[in-house]
């Protein structure tokens, strides 16, 4: 773990120590402190962005074979390491170490995935409307991008977004969460082994406000790929406008999962236990309310809250795990106010519902039934270990309940009726949908949300496009 363990910020190829403040970043499920990394502003990340600037026309005029290769490599660093990264991310993150060593290797797929698809990349030459005249489609790296990370996949969130953004030819300048700094800081000792030139990937940790600031105001940066809340990409959004700045977003969710009569119930608790609790229930397309239809619905929740009885908690290290500790006080805080609403307002607790007896910010496996639409709990992302079920009659009322929310990116569904799974795919209002299915997530597809969900696509083809600014060309007189 050690050798990933970098105290520095990555600025043009120059590993900078902290000169002033910093950012303490302690391990949530034993409250040790891991270490310290640079509480660096506005200055360092104008650094950072000339940084970019200046290796941008080298780097995307870098061959494709080379550029491919460099990408290989970063993958083949990532899978040689993966035992270290993982355990670097648990000891940060708090999540299971099995879980870790999956998003480790989910972030080297998408490196991978994306080395391969800019070879690809096709242009186009598209009929002129008059002859003597040929209209050429060609497309280019955005320029320089800026990636803000989120702290619940500190490591696979940047694989998504330097991963096209290396390929596309563009440079990049990174600011991680503050509360996981480390994975993305062995990002940049991991572009070094894999050869990328200095300047391509840049690494600033410190304050959001101020490194966004810059990173907003700065014409040079054409591009700004982003997950964490809704809250913070709508200012983003708003603070794009000025240079006019391309934008990807992956914000908040509140994903319904939606178990009819005619399921298979084995398959749907299986569906509901994973798309519920990985990661603590801390994803963004964790399942968030859980509609159950009234002739399955009893038995649905005993074996739920059964198989939510029998989760393993405790610190991720440990094996076996499957729960680790909530990320922080502040999200502990959320989850306990969540559950003591719904519970206020007439919820029952069929397990769990508070702390749980390890302390810290462990909040127990939660089994909460009779949720109605006027619960804090089924309007916000939970973000916690907590299964809020509602119970209802026909589809229409499932399908019309799953789509009020300003929120569109997953959704899951566990039926065997073929016409209604049609009906699903035309009818429910989100990016991702998972029938019969509660983990979803591949690099071959594109991952995006609707409506306040999102804007843009990670994976896929267009997770790369995404990246790229077409030109058209008119060569005449021919
Ligand atoms: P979460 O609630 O999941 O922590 P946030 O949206 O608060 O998500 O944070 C996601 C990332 O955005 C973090 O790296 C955070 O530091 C950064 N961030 C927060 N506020 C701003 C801001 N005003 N400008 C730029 N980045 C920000």
């Amino acid at each position: 773990m050690s050798d990933y363990l970098i105290e520095a910020n990555l600025i043009g190829g120059a590993w900078r120590d902290a000169t002033g403040e910093k950012i303490e970043v302690t391990n949530p499920a034993t409250g040790a402190v891991l270490g310290h990394v640079p509480s660096f502003g506005a200055s360092e990340t104008e650094e950072a962005i000339t940084a970019a600037a200046d290796a941008f026309p080298g780097w995307a005029a870098t061959d494709l074979g080379t550029r491919v290769g460099h990408l290989r490599r970063l993958h083949q660093a990532l899978m040689d390491n993966q035992e270290a990264l993982a355990a670097l991310l648990t000891a940060e993150q708090g999540k299971p170490l099995a879980e870790a060593r999956g998003e480790i290797a989910i972030g080297a797929a998408y490196v991978l995935w994306f080395a391969e698809e800019i070879r690809r990349l096709k242009g186009e030459i598209v009929p002129a409307p008059v002859n003597g005249r040929r209209l050429l489609v060609t497309h280019h790296p955005v320029g320089v991008v800026a990636a803000i990370t989120p702290w619940n996949f500190p490591s696979s969130m940047l694989a998504r977004k330097l991963g096209p953004a290396l390929a596309a030819g563009c440079t990049t300048v990174v600011k991680p969460a503050s509360l996981t700094p480390y994975s993305a800081l062995a990002w940049g000792r991991l572009a070094e082994e894999a050869g990328f030139p200095p300047g391509v990937v840049n690494i600033v940790t410190g304050s959001a406000r101020e490194i966004g600031g810059a990173i907003m105001s700065d014409p040079r940066v054409r591009k700004v790929t982003f997950t964490g809340s809704t809250e913070v990409g709508k200012t983003l959004i708003r603070q794009s406008a000025d240079t006019v700045k391309k934008v990807s977003m992956e914000l908040g969710g509140n994903a319904p999962f939606i178990v009819f009569d005619d399921a298979d119930l084995d398959r749907a608790v299986e569906g509901a236990m994973i798309a519920k609790y990985r990661n603590s229930g801390q994803t963004c397309v964790c399942a968030n309310r859980i509609y159950v239809q009234s002739g399955i619905h009893d038995s649905f929740v005993a074996r739920l809250t059964e198989a939510t009885k029998a989760l393993k908690v405790g610190d991720g290290t440990e094996p076996g795990v499957e729960q680790g500790p909530l990320v922080d006080r502040s999200a502990f805080d959320k989850v306990t106010d969540l559950v003591a609403d719904a519970v206020s307002h007439g919820a029952e607790v069929a397990t769990g519902g508070g702390a749980h007896t390890l302390g810290g910010t462990w909040f127990e496996p939660t089994v909460l039934t009779g949720i109605t639409p006027a619960m804090k709990i089924a309007r916000e992302e939970i973000f916690g270990p907590v299964s809020a079920i509602v119970r209802f009659e026909d589809e229409a009322e499932a399908i019309e309940a799953a789509n009020d929310t300003e929120f569109g990116l997953a959704a899951y569904a566990y039926t065997q009726n073929v016409a209604r799974i049609f009906r699903l795919t035309e009818t429910l209002n989100y990016g991702l949908i998972g029938i019969n299915e509660g983990l979803i997530t591949t690099v071959e597809a594109p991952f995006g949300g609707l409506k306040e969900s999102g804007l843009g696509k990670e994976g896929g083809s267009q997770g790369l496009s995404d990246y790229l600014d077409s030109k058209y060309t008119c060569i005449g007189g021919l």
